[in-house]
Formats: C-alpha cells, sequence, structure tokens
C-alpha cells in the first residue's frame, strides 16, 4: 500500500479529510495521520475526492454508485479511486448507435459460423506450424509445467494460439475501463462488477501496477486471457522472479493456464475427443449429452477413425458428440473438453482447442467431411424453433438463438416421437419447417 501511495501523485488530488479517513480505514495502509490514529476515533465512512466526468452521464452515475459499495464491501478507497478515476465511454459497448456496438457483442464467432467455417479460422496451419516450434522452444518449460500440474504441453499450446496467436495479440484496452464500460451497458453488470472488484484486489495485493492491467475487448488479460478473478484465483510467478506477469512471461502465462485447467478438473493422460466411425443404424438419440463408459460405446459400434483400436482406458466415461448431426464428423468426448471449456463455454472453441492440440503433434482431423451442403439456421431462425418446441412440449431451454445441448436434444426427442430419419437433432431449415408443420 505504501509503495502504491509513494508511486501514484493520485493523493494529491484527495481532499485532507477524505485522505485522512481513508488511511485510518485501510487495513494495509502504513499511513497514518495525524488526527486520525488514535484508538478511539470514530470510523467513518471514507469519502473520495470528485471524480472527473467522464463525458457519459450514465457512467458517471454508475462510477459514483459502484466506488461506493466497493468501500463499503472493504475496498481500499484509494485503489476505488485508482481503479475508476480514468475510465471513459467506447464505442464498443456505449456508442450512440447501439444497434452497431451491440452487434459485436452479441454475435460472437462461435455462435454466429457454422461449426466448420470456425473450425476451418480457428485451427489454421500457421497456429499448428508455429505452435509445434513454440513447443520445441519451450521443452524444458514445458517439462517443468507437465510435472508440477499434468496438464498436456498441446493442450496448452492449443489455448495460447486460441487465446492470443501464442502470445502475439493481447489487446490493448485498459481492463478496468473495458469492464466498466460492460458495467454502465448493463447486460452483464453483475460479471462485470465482480471482475472489478477482483481488479481492486489484484492491486491491493500489489501484484501488478494499474498502469499494466491491458486487457482484450472483454476484460481478460495477459498471454492466456484471465479474467481477474480467474488471475486472482489461478496466476502464478512460474519464472521465479516474484511477479505474476502473464503479459510479458510466457512460463506464468502457461503455468498459469495450467493451474486453471488443473482445478477445473483436467485429468491427465485422458484425450479430450476421439474421432470416431458409427454404424448406419446407430441410435442417434444416444448422442450429446449422455455419458458412457468407452466400452459401453465399443459396444454398441462405435470404432476409432484412425488406428485399430482405441487407445484410451476402456472405463473413461465419453459423450458421443455429433458436431453436425448424422451426416458429419462424430466424436467421443472425454472429461478434458468440458474442460476446455473453462475457458469458453462453447463447444466450437473446446473443438478448436482439441484439434489445435492434436494438430501441433501431427494429427490430422477430422478426417470425415463437413455436411455444408445442409441449410442452417440464423440465431433469429433458431429463436423459432426453440419457441416452438417448447409449446410442443419439447423442452429446448431458454429462446435465445444458440442451439445449445438443450435445443439439440429437445429437437431430437421431437424427431423421435414423430418417427423422422435420423432423429439427429441437427437444427437444418428443413428440421425447423418439420417442428413449424406439427403446431
Ligand atoms: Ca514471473
Amino acid at each position: 500500500m505504501s509503495q502504491l501511495i509513494s508511486r501514484r501523485p493520485l493523493y494529491g488530488l484527495l481532499a485532507g479529510a477524505a485522505l485522512m479517513t481513508a488511511c485510518a480505514a485501510s487495513p494495509q495502509s502504513g499511513e497514518r495521520s495525524a488526527g486520525g490514529s488514535g484508538a478511539s476515533a470514530p470510523v467513518t465512512v471514507p469519502s473520495l475526492p470528485p471524480f472527473e466526468a467522464s463525458g457519459n452521464a450514465s457512467m458517471d452515475a454508475w462510477r459514483e454508485d459502484f466506488a461506493n459499495r466497493a468501500i463499503a464491501n472493504g475496498r481500499d478507497p484509494v485503489v476505488v479511486y485508482e481503479t475508476l478515476s480514468s475510465i471513459s465511454p467506447l464505442d464498443l459497448y456505449l456508442s450512440e448507435d447501439v444497434g452497431v456496438a451491440n452487434t459485436g457483442i452479441e454475435d460472437q464467432a462461435e455462435f454466429a459460423k457454422p461449426i466448420w467455417d470456425y473450425v476451418e479460422s480457428a485451427v489454421t496451419e500457421g497456429r499448428k506450424t508455429r505452435g509445434a516450434e513454440r513447443l520445441a522452444e519451450l521443452t524444458t518449460t514445458f517439462d517443468q509445467i507437465e510435472a508440477e500440474y499434468g496438464v498436456s504441453r498441446e493442450t496448452l499450446i492449443a489455448i495460447w494460439a486460441m487465446e492470443t496467436n501464442l502470445g502475439s495479440y493481447i489487446g490493448n484496452f485498459d481492463a478496468a475501463n473495458t469492464l466498466a464500460n460492460m458495467a454502465v451497458e448493463g447486460r452483464r453488470r453483475t460479471l462485470a462488477e465482480n471482475e472489478l472488484t477482483a481488479l481492486m484486489k489484484i492491486l491491493e495485493r500489489g501484484e501488478v501496477d494499474r498502469d499494466d492491467l491491458v486487457s482484450g475487448w472483454a476484460g481478460a488479460m495477459g498471454q492466456t486471457q484471465f479474467m481477474p478473478s480467474t488471475f486472482l484465483s489461478y496466476a502464478v510467478d512460474f519464472d521465479g522472479d516474484g511477479e505474476k506477469d502473464l503479459w510479458n512471461s510466457a512460463p506464468d502465462a502457461l503455468a498459469s493456464a495450467a493451474n486453471y485447467l488443473k482445478a477445473s478438473g483436467y485429468q491427465k493422460g485422458l484425450p479430450w475427443g476421439i474421432e470416431v466411425i458409427a454404424p448406419a443404424d446407430f441410435d442417434w438419440s444416444l448422442a450429446d449429452g449422455e455419458d458412457r463408459r468407452l466400452s459401453t460405446w465399443a459396444s454398441y459400434g462405435l470404432t476409432p477413425m484412425t488406428g485399430s483400436g482405441f487407445e484410451a482406458p476402456q472405463t473413461a466415461y465419453a459423450e458421443f458428440w455429433l458436431p453436425t448431426g448424422a451426416t458429419g464428423p462424430k466424436y467421443l468426448l472425454f472429461r478434458n473438453f468440458d474442460v476446455y471449456k473453462a475457458y469458453n463455454r462453447s463447444d466450437s472453441y473446446a473443438f478448436a482447442v482439441g484439434l489445435l492440440s492434436d494438430g501441433v503433434a501431427g494429427q490430422i482431423g477430422p478426417v470425415a467431411v463437413w455436411p455444408t451442403d445442409l441449410e442452417l439456421l440464423t440465431r433469429r431462425d433458431i429463436m423459432v424453433l426453440q419457441d416452438n418446441l417448447n409449446q410442443l412440449g419439447f423442452d429446448a431451454g431458454a429462446v435465445d438463438g444458440i442451439a445449445g445441448r438443450g435445443t439439440k436434444g429437445a429437437l431430437r426427442r421431437f424427431q423421435k416421437a414423430n418417427n423422422i430419419d435420423p432423429a439427429d437433432g441437427y437444427p437444418t431449415t428443413n428440421a425447423l419447417q418439420q417442428v413449424l408443420s406439427a403446431r
């Protein structure tokens, strides 16, 4: 704390009375004011000097309120001021033209593109080649990380490639500012405020300098893109220089990601997924959601796409996944696939991580051809599909335009109940027509 004070001219802005109260109220402060150090001094809620106007009235009102709540919840007033004093509206979140601004946030690529397009743009030859090079350059570091956390180097390279192109692009936003904008914009206010609180705790610990809190547009920081709360819990100093430097130190960033994945349940030695071949008369309703042992799936006739037999343990649990229904690539997914989703909850993201991790190891996939001739649904179409499935009594969950497990499962139950073959739950225009015809 005293280090922070000496480094910053911030206190020059604070009114005398507020400063004294702030220092006396701060449990980490080594400073004592002449008038506020007595044991019987009354404890008052410290007040901050006025913030300079941000140029956005909603932002100013939110900041005043949030700063007061943060202090009431025990955050250091000096850190609160330091975190929030320089925020300003970003077009990305608070543009006058709401339609344009919101498009970028709503239509995250993994939900808007067909999965084969997403895979093609994420799992590139360049990333595989450069990833394999980095793998070779950092052999010793990866040996140490694998020994300590049990997370495979190929997995970490893949995450690193997906998050920041192997550290080459870490974003150029101020994390506090982008989170403040997210809070003011409103739809993810609770998340944004929680992350801002975590940022303040990082600053209180003195782990990172205020000016070094550089992030991507959504507030994720460093080469492996940690949200502040994730940083607070899982960031490590792996190169031993005393700093948790996820921005400039690849060993710190990679070991922190390994620590996070391990805590999220990563299972050492298990594959993320195995591409399989299914018999033509397979019961597709077993797909997307039912975990069974590998030996059970094998007994149903699933065989690996490559090699003579499954190399994973027969007792391991896996889900049979049809990313594009019965006519596209098919996978058995193991526990680690879900662990990848700690980073990003979309299947497409986790799938790309898996394919990249295989790719840097020289494996090719998927072998099966994507059914690019299928007519896919827009988000609006998917909302219509979800709404109609719900009204027909097949619970598709929230009408959000995202065809996740709930929607695919509901569509599959509808198809099965109506003797539609294949009952694979894949939301095409054809499937939508069948649902609408049933109303
Ligand atoms: Ca370090």
